[in-house]
């Protein structure tokens, strides 16, 4: 079975203007200084509070913060 890996990065202007601003799961918008999260399975973002809720959904969830570098890597593509 597949984990379920994000990476959480607080966003910032430069980061939401490249990404939907929009959480993937509640259609909430994203806002400056909040914590978003790159679900690197499915090509999205999502916010906080579905990210809490997928965790407590999978078991296998995997959460790898604080690795910037990797998160701008993802929206350079
Ligand atoms: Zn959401």
């Amino acid at each position: 079975m597949s984990s379920v890996v994000f990476l959480s990065q607080e966003a910032t202007e430069a980061i939401l203007l490249q990404v939907t601003r929009l959480c993937a799961e509640c259609y909430e918008g994203f806002v400056v200084g909040e914590v978003i999260h790159y679900d690197m399975q499915h090509y999205r973002y999502i916010c906080s509070s579905c990210h809490q809720h997928l965790q407590e959904k999978h078991p296998s969830f995997e959460e790898r913060e604080e690795v910037y570098g990797l998160f701008e890597e993802v929206l350079a593509k």
